[in-house]
């Protein structure tokens, strides 16, 4: 692949410049033949016919061109040097056509003021000193008589030619400063733009990877402090529009690890009324407790409000270097990334809410079946690489069609949404309790033996029975542990629920542990896995051949 030369920081590639300066090149060429067809007297035919040189200039042009096609990667020496040969044409034509009372002088500040604004203004300086010594050279030639005077002898009272020289120098590099000076303000702003362009474009990108709240926070903080240096920031923000802390920089690292409980924000809330950026000189603490909390003796704040679809979600606080005025440029560039993050955010908790209630039971809001099933087989795979224990707990409610055709299932709800309530608060932070269907609740036990999974069981049934209810209710449970009673999660539900139907048949309102599932019952359920694993779907009744025993053939 041809790569395009660039000079660096150029926002224009070089060839596109090379190919502008050809064009300004070729105009030149045409405006000589044009004066020499429409006007022969002008450029001072009768002593130096400039039509030839013009003609070595469009040779020149014409070559240039060619090699460019053939080494685009030259471009940039072709259109150093194709300057130096402007240079050359141009003062050789203003001695032709009258040294230092030549018209064509004037082609050369334009020439000059062209590459200042084309190229850079280091280029156009270089030029500028090119033009000086090419027009000194060409004096001094014609002071030391190497070559002839042309400048037309009744100008000769207008001063001296060294007059016009330094006069016409003057007014040379007063172009080339100016030019180079203002090009040098465009380039540098150009550049500015582009990089904060370049920025957003990048955190649109970064953003695209992330999949949560927390992530869209820091990555916007990320690019606000790198792209324009401030010293601390704090994003806050929630769906319902509280304001915790999302990412911070540059915080006291405790405050930054345990930032307390988030308040209101009075800045916060008068930018999002104002639906703009609002620049604050300081904070006033009895005002803005939890900002003033947070960025302690903050000068010079940017709060620029985060919403989506009209809501309001939070903000981004930064505080930007006290003393240096913030410029329109950096506010905007806030505002688009904020933009952007606000609808990111907004995405990533939509998303997370989907992902809540596809995890949970709707009735009681704790596990549903979907996430006990992976949770369970990812604590058997975790106690197995650890060798731990892993138990389980299947509780039933007792006779609660009973309490159903009684008091009606609006108040069975309320029984098993209170009995969910106490079986969570009964579990440890890693236990896992989730309503395995109906009235039937399953806990996982990480790191617990049968022992202590009994005594759990136990207490996880005596919250049930002093749970909240209609009427006076008790469970049965069944507890079986793994590896001890089951080899894999399949096996250890049912080693569960056998010795729940076990505590039922004693007569209820007891807990009941798993006398281990056969090895048959081990094998077969592997068996299951295995084929299901395969077939990418759970083993129906119709793929029951595929578990069969293979026939023997008579005779084997
Ligand atoms: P046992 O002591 O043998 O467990 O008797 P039981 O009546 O509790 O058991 P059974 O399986 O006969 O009845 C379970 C009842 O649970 C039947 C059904 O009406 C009720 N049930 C299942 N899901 C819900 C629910 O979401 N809400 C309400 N209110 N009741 C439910
Ligand atoms: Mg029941
Ligand atoms: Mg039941």
């Amino acid at each position: 692949m041809t790569r395009v030369a660039t000079l660096p920081g150029d926002a224009v590639p070089v060839t596109e410049r090379f190919r502008i300066t050809q064009y300004l090149r070729i105009a030149l060429v045409g405006l000589v033949l044009l004066c020499k067809a429409l006007a022969p007297d002008t450029l001072l035919p009768d002593r130096h016919d400039l039509v030839p040189w013009t003609f070595v200039l469009l040779g020149a042009t014409v070559l240039a061109e060619l090699v460019s096609r053939v080494l685009p990667r030259r471009t940039v020496l072709l259109f150093s040097g194709m300057l130096m040969v402007d240079g050359l044409w141009l003062a050789w034509a203003a001695y032709l056509t009258g040294a230092t009372t030549s018209p064509l002088r004037y082609a050369m500040l334009l020439h000059l003021g062209a590459v200042c604004l084309l190229a850079s203004y280091r280029t156009g300086i270089k030029l500028a000193v090119w033009h000086s010594l090419l027009l000194f050279t060409i004096r001094n030639m014609i002071a030391g008589t190497v070559l002839t005077e042309t400048s037309p002898s009744k100008l000769s009272g207008y001063g001296s030619a060294d007059h016009r020289l330094a006069i016409f120098i003057v007014v040379l590099w007063l172009v080339a400063i100016s030019t180079s000076t203002l090009s040098a303000i465009n380039e540098r702003e150009l550049r500015r733009r582009r990089g904060d362009l370049e920025a957003l474009t990048s955190l649109a990108e970064q953003i695209e990877r992330t999949d949560d709240s927390s992530s869209v926070a820091r990555t916007l903080l990320d690019a606000a402090v790198t792209t324009y240096g401030f010293p601390r920031g704090v994003v806050l923000a929630s769906a319902e529009g509280h304001l915790p802390v999302l990412a911070s920089y540059g915080l006291d690292e405790d405050l930054a690890r345990r930032p307390g409980r988030p308040g209101p924000s009075l800045v916060i809330k008068q930018a999002h009324d104002a639906k703009q950026t609002v620049l604050v000189r300081g904070l006033d603490v009895e005002a803005d407790p939890w900002l003033a909390r947070l960025l302690p003796g903050a000068n010079n704040l940017v709060v620029v409000p985060l919403s989506a679809e009209g809501r309001s979600l939070g903000a981004l606080v930064v505080e930007h270097t006290s003393g240096i005025r913030i410029q329109r440029r950096v506010v905007t560039g806030l505002e688009r990334s904020a933009s952007y993050a606000a609808l990111a955010l907004r995405n990533a908790w939509l998303l997370e809410q989907v992902q809540r209630l596809a995890a949970t039971d709707g009735l009681t809001k704790i596990a549903n079946r979907r996430t006990f099933e992976a949770t369970l087989e990812r604590e058997v795979a975790r106690a197995t690489r650890s060798a731990e224990h892993v138990s389980l707990v299947m509780v039933d409610i007792d006779h609660f069609k009973a309490l159903n055709d009684t008091h009606g299932h609006q108040a069975g709800d309320e029984v098993l949404r209170n009995v969910a309530a106490a079986l969570s608060c009964e579990c440890r932070d890693f236990d896992t309790p989730a309503r395995y269907g109906g009235e039937e609740f399953a806990i996982i036990l990480p790191g617990c033996g049968p022992e202590e999974a009994r005594d759990i069981a136990e207490r996880l049934r005596r919250s049930v029975s002093q749970a909240p209810s209609i009427v006076p209710i008790t469970a049965s449970a069944g507890v079986a542990t793994y590896p001890s009673h089951a080899g894999d999660a399949d096996t250890l539900v049912r080693a569960a629920d056998e010795a729940l139907y076990r505590s039922k048949h004693a007569g209820r309102n007891t807990t009941s542990m798993s006398e281990g599932v056969p090895p048959e019952a081990q094998v077969d359920a592997l068996l299951r896995r295995a084929v299901s694993q395969r077939l990418g779907r759970p083993v129906t009744s119709e793929d029951g051949d595929l578990l069969a025993p293979t026939p023997r053939v008579n005779g084997d």
